[in-house]
């Protein structure tokens, strides 16, 4: 199967055919239509499987098809267990809306580099944050992040965010995300602490294994 199947625009499929992304493997053949179609998914994949673009690709495809105006406002966190994840999700973000006639402004939320630039970056206006869960707590406590207009919430490599024992913390985050929301969820494994949080999050989803 082709990526130009999946119904993708053109803009994005220009920035796949340019990374050699010639065949979508078989998470971002399941997941992709999917969340094309705004359901809510948790899904079974490895790192090394494609999930990364699986969620990337048609969150910037649905973003891009609102056409919104104005100042930017945050429609897409991505939550990740570590920093290096944080910023290959952002540096896939940035690869795949490179022919975007607007692209969308990431902004990685990441322990270990300054809070003020990332603050003041967060204040110039943003589309999607990437982020890890100590330091966005640390934002959303100085009430310097507004989360009410997100449209998609995605929450990778979760069972490792659980083993680093961030339950708590994602507790805290749910109560102040918009209830009507997109969710992704993507997880090596299924333990039950990782079912638990994922009925918390999702509201009928779909469940995708490979
Ligand atoms: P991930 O599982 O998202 O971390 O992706 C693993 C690696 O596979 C990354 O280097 C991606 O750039 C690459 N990759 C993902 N999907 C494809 C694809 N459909 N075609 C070629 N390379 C891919």
């Amino acid at each position: 199967m082709s990526f130009f199947k999946l119904k993708l625009s053109d803009q994005i499929n220009k920035s796949l055919t340019e990374n050699r992304y010639i065949k979508p493997t078989e998470i971002q053949e399941k997941v992709i239509p999917l969340v094309l179609e705004h359901k809510d998914i948790i899904a079974k994949a490895q790192t090394g499987s494609g999930k990364t673009a699986s969620f990337v690709l048609p969150i910037l495809n649905l973003w891009y098809k609102q056409n919104y105006e104005g100042k930017p406002k945050i429609r897409c966190l991505v939550l990740t267990p570590t920093r290096e994840l944080a910023l290959q999700v952002a540096t896939a973000f940035l690869t795949f809306s490179k022919y975007m006639n607007k692209k969308p402004k990431v902004v990685s939320v990441i322990g270990g580099e300054s809070i003020g630039e990332q603050l003041l970056n967060i204040q110039k206006g943003c589309d999607v944050i990437v982020a890890t869960t100590g330091r966005l707590l640390d934002i959303l406590k100085k009430k310097q992040m507004d989360l009410s207009n997100l449209d998609f919430f995605v929450l990778d490599e979760a069972d490792k965010m659980l083993d680093f024992g961030f339950e708590e913390e994602l507790e805290l985050l749910l109560e102040v995300l918009p209830k009507k929301r997109q969710n992704l969820l993507f997880s090596a494994t299924y333990p039950t602490k990782m079912l638990n949080i994922a009925s918390k999050i999702t509201e009928n989803p779909i469940e995708i294994s490979i």
